[in-house]
């Protein structure tokens, strides 16, 4: 007998039933694997957006720096603005001080001097404004370094996170690589058309082989008529449930 002849009767054995339900069940490990390796892609598949939501932690907390940074800018800004004007009434004062050297009447100076006497009083009233505002700078200060502790500590956090994700990347990967390899073993002892039949199903579904029980396709949870379970039971052909596409066996 040769080699070639035994192939083709093994071949035509295969469609001619009687194996159906038996590579079924043997069909069973297989999406138990294929059902585990989709839950560990899909979550690998997320763990990206995990990641850019851990950092997005960051960005409230970095606004609120950015905003108490800027407050104590501004207060910084008033006091620079204050400093100028205090230097200009300094220097109003220096010039009126050059007039009144050259002042012929006691009343011109008297008038002058009480010209100095009202710039001083304004230099007093911006060095009061001054003192409030440094106080309030001060009070930005701490703001901003509560706000830079509270920053680090998320950030500590974040990062903590996401080398937990990664750890997890790799864990994931790792089992991957190992439950493929059973899958290859599995997959071997499966037939070919049994097996892209499979596939095709298990593509779309949830699951590509669902159990009936009670009359009532596993899957989608209808009513099937009492000859699909008979013909489950004759074990010559693989039996899928009208209404889902799903194959079928007895529990
Ligand atoms: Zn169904």
């Amino acid at each position: 007998m040769s080699s070639c002849f035994l192939f083709t009767t093994r071949r035509r054995l295969r469609w001619e039933g009687a194996y159906a339900v038996s590579e079924i069940k043997k069909l069973l490990p297989l999406q138990e694997l294929d059902c585990q390796l989709r839950t560990m892609r899909r979550e690998l598949e997320d763990i990206p957006a995990r990641k850019e939501e851990e950092q997005s932690r960051l960005q409230e907390h970095k606004a609120n720096l950015a905003e108490a940074e800027a407050a104590m800018k501004l207060e910084q800004a008033k006091i620079k603005e204050l400093d100028l004007e205090v230097q200009s009434c300094k220097d109003q004062i220096a010039k009126y001080r050059q007039q009144q050297m050259v002042l012929k009447s006691n009343k011109e100076f008297k008038a002058m001097e009480s010209e100095i006497a009202n710039v001083q009083v304004k230099i007093r009233g911006h060095e009061d404004q001054e003192l409030v505002l440094m106080e309030d700078v001060e009070n930005a200060r701490v703001n901003v370094t509560e706000r830079c502790k509270e920053l680090a500590a998320e950030e500590e956090a974040v990062n903590l996170d996401v080398a937990e994700l990664d750890k997890r990347v790799a864990g994931i990967e790792v089992e991957i690589t190992t439950m493929e390899a059973k899958r290859g073993e599995v997959v071997a002892e499966v037939p070919e058309e049994v097996l892209s039949r499979y596939e095709r199903i298990f593509s779309r579904r949830d699951r590509a082989l669902v159990p009936v029980e009670g009359g009532i396709c596993g899957g989608c949870h209808m009513k099937l008529p009492p000859s699909v379970s008979q013909n489950i039971l004759k074990q010559e052909n693989m039996v899928s449930c009208d209404h889902c596409g799903r194959l079928l066996y007895i529990a």
